[in-house]
């Protein structure tokens, strides 16, 4: 039974060639450690380009921390965190945001397709029993979503409009901000600081990098000793020049959006082949590059066996298909014919 190039997740992928070019490029001689190098300089300065803002850029090694790092800078031990009950905050972080925030509360509130409704942040946000309560302080929302959605700028703008009106500050997972840019077709700054994200974590590792996320304060003031919180956990890399110069690899002449905008033309390519057999049913809008599919639960276990690794998500039988920088369209392919020959022995 081999592995194929297969769905479960675009974090199956390697690096992307011009990210590896990049690491290379660093890795000769002597570089000064813990981020003062130049590399990360200019990572930092390009990144403040590519936001046309100026902000506080830290590296660390991956999405955990830096969601669980910044809901910590965002808010006291006291405050709650509203977010989606679909939120890799809430599934699948083992508890680290109320780790490291020392015991804040995440708040879950209606998803529709991923997307945090606002009527569900106000709704929260006025349920509280005032002292005997943990002060809503943080909105929480992951762009593209978890189940492969994006929200539109005017989406985000309502969000942030319920967010002012109860004073909270609003924090993005950007894991796959990359896929949302590319479906969108919008600048970086419409769909962060322009609707008032405080901090944003920018993922690299599905993009293309091996390791290692951006987490880009464009509230400067939370930034305030920041460095410390990711010493202390263990987040702060030695030799940073590796988290930080493989960035220019996928910032320039925009490879990490060419790298999205293929994963999620696959997607497309997938879902559009899927779409067309009948014992089958997409379960989500594909906006960004997963497919979210229903499937026989034989089907599923005969394209297991046939090593397909791939994930359920939505019930029992509602699986996510993952397509990141490298999908081929042989995968897609080869993968659609295994479906069908399943199928036509079951
Ligand atoms: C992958 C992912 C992360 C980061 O996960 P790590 O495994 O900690 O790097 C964060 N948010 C979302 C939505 C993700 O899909």
């Amino acid at each position: 039974m081999t592995h194929r190039n297969h769905f479960a997740s675009d974090n199956c992928s390697g690096m992307c060639p011009e990210a590896v070019q990049s690491m290379l490029h660093a890795n000769p001689g002597y570089e000064v450690s813990y981020g003062e190098d130049h590399w990360t300089a200019q990572v930092c300065e390009e990144l403040r380009a590519v936001f046309e803002t100026d902000c506080e850029i830290f590296f660390v090694f991956n999405g955990t921390a830096a969601n669980s790092l910044a809901l910590s800078a965002l808010c006291q031990s006291y405050n709650s965190i509203i977010c989606a009950d679909t939120s890799h905050v809430e599934t699948d972080e083992c508890g680290a945001p109320e780790f490291f925030t020392n015991g804040a509360k995440l708040l879950l509130g209606k998803e529709i397709d991923g997307k945090l409704q606002p009527e569900s942040i106000e709704t929260i946000a006025r349920s509280g029993r005032e002292i005997h309560f943990p002060k809503p302080r943080v909105v929480s929302v992951t762009q593209a979503t978890e189940l492969g959605t994006v929200y539109t700028p005017a989406e985000l703008h309502s969000i942030h409009a319920a967010a002012q009106k109860y004073n909270l500050r609003i924090h993005m997972d950007g894991a796959r901000f990359a896929n949302a840019l590319a479906h969108l077709n919008v600048s970086p700054k419409e769909i962060s600081w322009q609707c008032g994200v405080d901090v944003l974590c920018l993922g690299g590792t599905k993009n293309g990098l091996a390791v290692g996320d951006a987490m880009i304060f464009f509230n400067k003031a939370l930034a305030e000793d920041f460095a410390y919180r990711c010493k202390q956990a263990g987040q702060l890399a030695s030799k940073m020049r590796f988290l930080a110069a493989p960035w220019i690899g996928l910032l320039k002449n925009g490879t990490w959006l060419k790298n999205a905008a293929h994963a999620n033309q696959s997607a497309a390519a997938l879902e559009a082949r899927l779409e067309k057999i009948p014992e089958l049913k997409i379960l989500m809008p594909c906006q960004a590059n997963s497919v979210f599919v229903r499937m026989p639960p034989a089907l599923i276990h005969s394209l297991h066996e046939k090593g397909w690794h791939f994930y359920n998500f939505i019930g029992e039988d509602g699986v996510r298909l993952m397509c990141s920088w490298n999908t081929r369209e042989e995968d897609i392919e080869e993968f659609v014919a295994d479906i069908k020959y399943s199928l036509s022995k079951a």
